[in-house]
């Protein structure tokens, strides 16, 4: 942090935005509609993030896209799931703010970078009590990273790529003046703003700030972006703001091992099941992927295989990493249990044990002893599937403290005058810990807090820089 006294910029663009993601191009749309000039800032020579990296699918209630399928929802059912899977440790009024704009920012994005949403209606994610999960239609994190960033080129965003921003310069205030870029090849640049919006992502990528926040993570594989280093989060401190639920993340248990290739959830949440190398469950694994990925590090190598069956992977199909992973080899058939054991190098027996279990627990004949209700129409079947798998990082959740506009609170709750966070620089609505992260958890706040900002900010400041500029 520097103070803006006597600094000269080289330019100013009224809105201005770090982290070329689904929040910051979220921000942005918003932010020219509402009739704002605006310069994104990416590190990236092309704008990925954790949104490209992630399976792009965005939970609302309320949309037309739902009515259009018959389902029935709300904002207040979404925000009561939100919270039941926190045990009440999410802020209720954040929740509340996000799930009532929620079914509105899918619905405007679908507008605004013509995004055909469709719902995925054949499986639900643990903690969702409605189907609701919203995929743009290549169905990948890419797609929807792309449609975004197409759209911003026509609405006439500027697009600033290379461009790491190194420092923020501030008023004695906190007015955030402007911010340093500085290039791969050394140069520097001093962009003044009207407003600056933060759109830049957690920390997954500061393996110092994961040891010191979320230590139980801190040894294993970060599957996010390598450029969120936590800078929000230093930033913001730095000029007093508020921070929140530092030690919540969004783990994942499933993530092929070696080849590194995420194995959607949808395998256990349709009847599937993990077991570690002795051929034996572990957990629950129906409570749902985050908080099974340190379930999964604390086995015998960190590593557990999922194991399911043909119906299972016909759902999965539709996810282009579970194709990813079969092409490359990461998942294994066998027509029988002995096969199984044999094509994944587990204890038969044990093996065997536990599939026995799990259809006596299906049909009713014993309890699962770590309280997982199994569906009696889901008991494995041959030929069988397994995936070898570990646990890992896939964001940060703690951040910025913000208010229903995204604007960036002191712990007093007194707004820094223009200073906006959303997606993973602010505090998300999981909680402290990673057993609060439902799915869908991420996109959510990187939207919907992306629209917040940009809109506010465009409104209270585009105009007013316009003003001065002309
Ligand atoms: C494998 C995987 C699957 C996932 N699937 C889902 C899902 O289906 N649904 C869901 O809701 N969430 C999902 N997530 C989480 C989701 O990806 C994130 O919550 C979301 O993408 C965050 O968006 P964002 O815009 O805040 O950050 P990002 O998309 O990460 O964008 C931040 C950008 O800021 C840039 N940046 C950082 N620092 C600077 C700097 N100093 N200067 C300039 N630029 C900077 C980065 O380069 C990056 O491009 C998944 C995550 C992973 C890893």
């Amino acid at each position: 942090m520097h103070g803006a006294d006597g600094v000269a910029f080289d330019g100013t663009a009224p809105v201005l935005v770090i982290g070329a993601g689904a929040c910051g191009l979220t921000a942005a749309l918003a932010a020219r509609q509402a009739g704002a000039e605006v310069a994104v800032i990416e590190r990236d020579p092309l704008p990925r993030g954790n949104t490209a990296l992630s399976a792009g699918l965005i939970p609302a209630a309320g949309t037309r896209f739902q009515r259009a399928r018959g389902i029935d929802d709300d904002p207040a059912r979404f925000a009561a799931d939100i919270l039941a899977k926190t045990k009440g440790r999410a802020d209720p009024a954040m929740v509340a703010t996000v799930t009532q704009e929620a079914a509105s920012t899918i619905e405007w994005l679908a507008d605004a970078a013509r995004i055909d949403f469709r719902v995925l209606d054949d499986f639900r994610y643990p903690g969702h009590s409605a189907l609701r999960m919203h995929a743009a239609p290549e169905g990948t994190g890419e797609g929807l990273l792309d449609r975004l960033a197409r759209a911003a080129e026509h609405a006439d965003v500027t697009l600033m790529t290379d461009a790491a921003v190194t420092a923020l310069f501030a008023e004695d205030d906190g007015r955030i003046a402007g911010v340093q870029v500085t290039r791969p090849d050394g140069s520097a640049d001093r962009v003044g703003c009207g407003a600056l919006i933060l759109a830049c992502n957690g920390f997954g990528g500061n393996p110092a700030m994961v040891r010191a926040h979320c230590p139980e993570m801190a040894d294993a594989l970060y599957f996010g972006h390598p450029g969120n280093r936590g800078d929000a989060v230093l930033w913001g401190t730095a000029l007093g703001a508020a921070t929140r639920d530092m030690t919540g993340y969004q783990g994942h248990a499933s993530v092929a091992h070696p080849h590194g290739i995420l194995i959607t959830w949808a395998v256990i949440s349709e009847g599937g099941i993990q077991v570690n190398l002795e051929g034996r469950r572990f957990a629950d694994e129906s409570r749902g992927y985050s908080e099974q990925a340190v379930e999964v590090l604390g086995q015998p190598d960190r590593l557990a295989w999922v194991i399911f069956d043909e119906p299972i992977a016909a759902v999965a199909r539709q996810f282009e990493d579970f194709r990813t992973a079969e092409a490359a080899g990461a998942v294994k058939w066998a027509e029988s249990v002995p096969a199984l054991a044999t094509a994944t190098g587990l204890p038969a027996a044990a093996l065997a044990e536990t599939l026995h279990q799990v259809t006596a627990f299906a049909g009713g004949a014993q309890a699962c002893p770590f309280g997982r209700r199994f569906d009696p129409r889901s008991v494995l079947l041959p030929p069988f599937a397994a995936v070898r798998v570990t646990g890992a990082l896939f964001h940060t959740q703690g951040g910025l403290v913000v208010d229903a506009d995204a604007r960036v609170l002191r712990p007093d709750g007194i707004p820094l005058p223009n200073l906006y966070a959303g997606g993973g620089a602010a505090c998300g609505l999981s909680g402290p810990e990673a057993d609060g992260y439902l799915s869908g958890n991420g996109l959510l706040t990187a939207t919907v807090l992306g629209r917040l900002a940009g809109r506010h900010a465009a409104e209270h400041f585009g105009a007013r820089e316009a003003e001065n500029a002309a």
